[in-house]
């Protein structure tokens, strides 16, 4: 048995909803990862067993290491179908928002879906939920929105409609968030529901070496440049930083997802708990940032860019340029000293 941590008359309220609606709509954050992907589509999975009409909003493309996830084929990008997915949300009776807190990170899905006048809820893990759904399920001491997706369809009774392609999509949500089951993963009933999903017919192992064994050699040239010349170590502050300018990621031929994990490889090094990874976009700089222990990576991702997340992994967006937003990290990082361990 796992405990019951989303409360009873939310499950309640989240039945009642989908059992009105007909044409679901999901929706996650830009840049999905996998436990954006995984919750969603998890979810997507469960609610075809219902004999629902769902489809799941992505505002920009997913990387190609969730290519093969059981139902992303049928994912809509916003950016690239914008109006069909218009269309999508102007006929749905139903939102789930997953794996974000604040319309913000649905970037330019944000007003599309806010303009609409159907019930939403809110399914996520990050702290801070704002007020823009009726229905919150809110559980930042969980690792990942995918293993609230399993927790939820469970407690409204339907662990026998979990398919193998649901299970799969859940479990890759749960282990990209934790790094693997490296971090945030300490929690016993993690393991109590992984065994469940394994009995499913779940071979995590082969979701293991799609997910983290399928990069191109590309990537990895880029991985290799970034540590031997763009790496910066700051010993005092057991930080490190790593940028990759625009012009940069073109040598490398850049694709979407090329860059992820890169923030993590430097806490590997002894003597360093915070990492930085800057990365530029068109119109904009992409912060990553990660942390070991009790350093609070999402209070410098809040304190000087505005962003947010979890107190070992959070992220922001800079719009000035790349060597002004490197000069501000650099000179704020003397403010961070008393938190270091
Ligand atoms: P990543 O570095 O993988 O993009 O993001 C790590 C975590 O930081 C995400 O799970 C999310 O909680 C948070 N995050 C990423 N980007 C942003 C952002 O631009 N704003 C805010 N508030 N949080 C972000
Ligand atoms: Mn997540």
């Amino acid at each position: 048995m796992i405990s019951k941590i989303i409360a009873e008359d939310l499950i309640h309220k989240v039945q009642k909803e989908i059992s009105k609606a007909e044409r679901i709509v999901i929706v996650t954050h830009v840049g999905p990862d996998g436990d954006a992907m995984g919750s969603s589509l998890g979810l997507w999975h469960y609610l075809m067993t219902l004999n629902k009409e769902p489809v799941v909003i992505v505002p920009t493309a997913y990387p190609d290491f969730l290519n093969w996830m059981p139902g992303a084929e049928c994912v809509m990008v916003y950016e690239e179908n914008k109006e069909t997915s218009d269309k999508f949300l102007a006929g749905a009776d139903l939102i789930f928002a997953l794996d974000f807190n604040i319309p913000k990170r649905m970037d330019m899905l944000a007003d599309a879906v806010l303009a609409t006048n159907v019930p939403k809820v809110l399914i996520d893990h990050h702290l801070h939920p704002a007020d823009f759904t009726n229905i919150v399920i809110s559980h930042p001491e969980l690792s990942s929105t995918s293993e609230l997706i399993f927790r939820l369809i469970c407690r409204m009774g339907d662990f026998s409609k979990i398919n193998l392609a649901c299970a799969e999509c859940i479990y890759t949500g749960m282990m990209t968030d934790t790094g693997g089951f490296t971090y945030n993963s300490n929690k016993q009933e993690i393991y109590t529901i992984i065994s469940e999903l394994i009995k499913l017919g779940v071979d995590k192992d082969d979701i293991y070496r799609k997910v983290f064994n399928t990069y191109s050699a590309d990537r990895l040239r880029l991985m290799g440049f970034c540590l031997y010349k763009k790496m910066k170590i700051y010993p005092e502050y057991k930080a490190a930083l790593i940028t990759l300018t625009a012009k940069e990621l073109s040598l490398f031929n850049y694709k979407n997802g090329d860059s992820e994990g890169f923030v993590n490889i430097p806490l590997s090094i002894a003597g360093v708990d915070f990492s930085v990874f800057m990365r530029e976009d068109k119109d904009k700089i992409k912060l990553s940032f990660r942390s070991q222990g009790t350093f609070p990576a999402n209070k410098v991702a809040a304190d000087l860019f505005n962003g947010g997340g979890h107190l070992n992994a959070a992220g922001a967006e800079s719009y000035a340029s790349m060597s002004d937003t490197v000069n501000k990290f650099e000179e704020a990082l003397e403010n961070y000293k008393d938190f270091l361990e």
